[in-house]
């Protein structure tokens, strides 16, 4: 399996299974949709879905067309999720669409007059949904341009309209009262579309509040671990955990300079382990300013964080060579190592992604 000279990310998809059991018990009386978007935050989407299919899960969200035909085929013909395409219609991509089993997320009146005319010209309409922009000027119709398509009897010939939604821009600030204001637009689109099932929160919203569930949750981030307000959430485990042995344990001179550049001088005596993970593997290497590994039972602050090696000031503690160091994981939570790179969880899972790290996956169905 692993040689020792190798980092090691390790993927616990029971620790997944728990998390979305927390996320539907905060939603309750709402289907949890996970987003699998970006191969599952880079942890192997279908591997992913397979097993939150086994937790109940029977609908999912893609970014792209190419990721929900690799998530019909990961799911295979035993799986008949839904699978909702963010993207939405792009020219040309009916057949595709339909040839995958995919519901596009039409987001502008072009999409939703392309989809029109394609289904006009299908044997069955195909089902889409809708996205309405609520403040995030990002995606999505106006409200002027909802009630159009509402109170027009055409601009929806050919299509079987499945859910409406919107996403919220400020909701890992709970009291940011632009929530209150994306919520009741929402309500306005929702009145649009009476009888249509409806779809408001990602992960952070889920933790707004009953009124922010509507129908469909769409959680993404804290299946992962990631908090709501963007801080660890004591209810959410970690899932992907990144360890690297140690290859070189070095004593530093007050003086001496560490890494490129000089990156740190030492102000003091250190010892520095230098562990075989870098950016290759996934790591932020702008996370070693503030960012800490965690060793020997305590938080150890990162050195430098360079291609293939990372330097970590490792103090007074016991080490040998080989030994494992977290860098990633229940004790180095993705929104701390974030937070030190000036990021979000979701750009630190998302390196994980094609990361030369070996894999291991616990609790794979
Ligand atoms: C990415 C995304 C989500 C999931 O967001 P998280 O913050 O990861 O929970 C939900 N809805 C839409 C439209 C998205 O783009």
């Amino acid at each position: 399996m692993s040689s020792p000279t190798a980092a090691r990310l390790t993927i616990d998809l029971d620790a997944l299974a728990r998390n979305y059991a927390v996320l539907c018990a905060e939603a309750p009386g709402a289907e949890a949709a996970p987003v699998v978007k970006a191969d599952g935050y880079g942890l192997d989407a279908g591997r992913i879905a397979r097993r939150l299919w086994a937790e109940g899960a029977r609908a999912f969200f893609v970014a792209r067309l190419a990721e929900g035909e690799a998530l019909r085929t990961a799911l295979g013909a035993e799986r008949p999720a839904t699978i909702y395409v963010l993207d939405g219609f792009l020219p040309g991509s009916g057949p595709r669409l339909v040839a995958a089993g995919l519901t596009p997320v039409l987001s502008s009146l072009p999409q939703i007059e392309a989809a029109s005319a394609f289904g006009r010209a299908s044997a069955a309409p195909p089902q889409v949904a809708i996205q309405a922009d609520t403040g995030m000027n990002r995606q999505g119709l106006s409200l002027e341009e909802a009630a159009v398509v509402a109170g027009s009897t055409d601009r929806l010939r050919g299509l079987d309209l499945r859910l409406i939604m919107s996403h919220l821009g400020s909701a890992t600030s709970p009291d940011d009262p632009r929530n209150e204001l994306q919520r009741g637009r929402f309500e306005q689109v929702r009145r649009l579309f009476p009888g249509v099932r409806a779809s408001f929160a990602a992960s952070a919203g889920i933790m707004l509040g009953p009124d922010y569930r509507n129908d469909i949750v769409r959680p993404g981030i804290s299946l992962f671990g990631g908090g709501p307000e963007e801080r660890p959430d004591p209810r959410l485990e970690a899932v992907a955990t990144l360890e690297a042995p140690i290859l070189y344990i070095r004593a530093v001179a007050p003086g001496e300079m560490v890494g490129y550049g000089a990156s740190l001088i030492a102000r003091r005596p250190m010892r520095i382990a230098v562990v075989a993970a870098g950016y290759a593997d996934g790591l932020i290497r702008a996370s070693r300013h503030g960012g800490y590994a965690w060793f020997g039972g305590a938080r150890r602050p990162l050195v430098i964080v360079n291609m293939d090696l990372t330097a970590i000031d490792i103090g007074d503690a016991p080490a040998t060579i080989g030994e494992y160091v977290e860098l990633l994981g229940p004790n180095v939570p993705i929104d701390d190592a974030a937070a030190a790179a000036g990021t979000v969880a979701h750009e630190c899972l998302v390196r994980l992604g094609g990361g030369r790290a070996e894999r291991v996956y616990l609790g794979e169905v």
